[in-house]
């Protein structure tokens, strides 16, 4: 369980709080207006950034000071991430290890997640001679590799085109259902929510609400979420 715990986080002028937990293995969506600190939030849960006030919580062990590489995620970040200079394999084998000394244990497991979004064979290219759709499957590849029961999208795929990142959205809940971790994804576009999501955290007016069923929040919404989805 992940939990938020009276949380308040300030960025000059922009502040948002946050009191509720998540139960392992959930999918949740967040969505809300540009601006309202959807990232903000993810960050908050990776540790790249600390709250004022409150804590943050994993099964119940404060780790509101952890570094983000001792927190149960791993995220996955918008544009992807993907160092050029290195080959397929050595941008998921940094999930592993950041100085890339891999034994051979480790080097069979990038090449397994490689195997796992369909890009078996391409360890040795690099990013620049992939399509987008491969690019994503290489960073989602490197989210595998890190085995976190918590996986953070921030507004994944929205680069690709609807179809593919619809297929990206399929092949992320196939893993999620393989591994069982959660889900905690950014997203602008509802329908997103509704394919892999059937949680939902609204984030409005400086507020991350608790989580509630995302179709009963899209079907219904409050005036908040209203004014955004137009
Ligand atoms: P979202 O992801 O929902 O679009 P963000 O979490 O990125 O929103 O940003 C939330 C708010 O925090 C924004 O209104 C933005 O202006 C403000 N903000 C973000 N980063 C900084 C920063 N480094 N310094 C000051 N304000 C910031
Ligand atoms: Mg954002």
């Amino acid at each position: 369980m992940l939990t938020l715990e009276n949380t308040l986080i300030r960025q000059g002028e922009f502040s948002l709080t946050a009191d509720f937990s998540i139960q392992p293995g959930m999918r949740v969506a967040v969505i809300g207006p540009s601006g309202a600190g959807k990232s903000t939030l993810l960050n908050l849960l990776a540790g790249f950034l600390d709250p004022e006030t409150g804590r943050v919580l994993n099964q119940g062990q404060d780790m509101t000071r952890a570094a983000p590489g001792e927190r149960p995620l791993a995220m996955l970040f918008q544009d992807n991430n993907l160092f050029p200079h290195l080959t397929v394999a050595q941008n998921v084998g940094l999930g592993i290890r950041p100085d890339l000394r891999l034994d051979a244990t480790q080097a069979s497991r990038v090449e397994a997640a490689l195997k796992r979004v369909g890009l078996e064979g391409y360890g040795p290219r690099k990013p620049a001679a992939l399509s987008g759709g491969q690019q994503s499957r290489v960073a989602l590849a490197r989210v595998l590799v890190q085995d976190k029961p918590w996986v953070l999208l921030d507004e994944p795929f929205a680069a690709l085109g609807p179809a593919l990142k619809v297929e990206m959205l399929d092949l992320v809940a196939e893993v999620l259902d393989e591994t069982g971790a959660g889900l905690l994804m950014v997203s602008h576009d509802p329908q997103d929510a509704r394919r892999i999501a059937p949680h939902t955290v609204l984030v409005a007016d400086g507020v991350a609400y608790a989580p509630t069923a995302t179709r009963d929040l899209l079907d219904n919404p409050p005036p908040a979420l209203r004014t955004y989805l137009g």
